[in-house]
């Protein structure tokens, strides 16, 4: 179904778990990666309505995987939330700075998290970035 493919980048088996299953009880479709190297693949190859981007991976971290998909023309209009691990002001300046579209804090609040999903879904679809296209853009 359109607007309902979220890929999940997330190192933590437990967090990766209950997103996962908030989401498919809800009628998404998830993928998921459990690092930033093999979630750009995915995310090239899927791309999904949304990515939720842990932004601590092992390897690559999601800030540097986040800037990736935003600077290549076939990824930049892909929806990025990252997760930050705590609620520090800090982390949640430096994710957006990367180019994440919002964030959320862990632990995930299981109450509201498919209603912010599906609002920065929606978000998205209201305002659309560039979508990809053939040709590069030169800068
Ligand atoms: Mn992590």
């Amino acid at each position: 179904m359109t607007g309902r493919n979220i890929l999940i980048i997330e190192d933590n088996s437990l967090n990766l778990e209950l997103a996962t299953d908030l989401l498919e009880v809800n009628g998404f479709t998830v993928n998921s990666a459990p690092t930033a190297e093999e979630g750009l693949r995915l995310a090239r190859e899927l791309l999904p309505d949304l990515v939720l981007m842990d932004i601590g991976l092992p390897g690559m971290d999601g800030l540097c995987a986040t800037k990736d998909l935003k600077a290549n023309p076939a990824t930049r209009h892909l929806t990025v939330v990252g997760l930050t691990a705590n609620a520090m002001k800090g982390d949640e300046e430096i994710a957006l700075k990367a180019g994440c579209d919002g964030y959320l804090t862990k632990p995930i609040n299981t109450r509201t998290f498919i209603e912010t999903i599906t609002r920065f879904i929606h978000a998205s679809q209201e305002a659309p970035r560039n979508k990809p296209s053939a040709r590069e853009e030169k800068s």
